[in-house]
């Protein structure tokens, strides 16, 4: 949700970040067109170079199971596990 506090020229968006230490909302006032303070993050222009984005991309996998490859396979299997058992529903219809 998007914290904003009233203000007599508007509303001012706030951080959005949360404190490690009291575990509390940071409420500094956010960057423009960001979500967070200056101290935060709001100053960072994230990746440049697609090296770095590369990098964010690999650090950011915890285990793969959710990749895009990842995710074809396991359709893959599922969509065989289908047909076997439509295999073999003929075959014991058969019998
Ligand atoms: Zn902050």
């Amino acid at each position: 949700m998007e914290k904003t506090l009233k203000r007599p020229w508007g509303d001012v968006k706030r951080c959005q970040a949360k404190s490690r230490t009291a575990g509390r909302q940071c409420r500094n006032p956010a960057m423009k067109g960001k979500r967070v303070c200056r101290i935060h993050g709001g100053l960072s222009t994230g990746p440049k170079s697609k090296e770095g984005l590369e990098r964010v991309r690999q650090a950011r996998i915890k285990h793969g199971k959710f990749t895009a490859e990842e995710r074809r396979r396991q359709k893959q299997i599922s969509s065989l596990l289908k047909e076997a058992k439509a295999t073999i529903r003929k075959i014991a219809e058969m019998m």
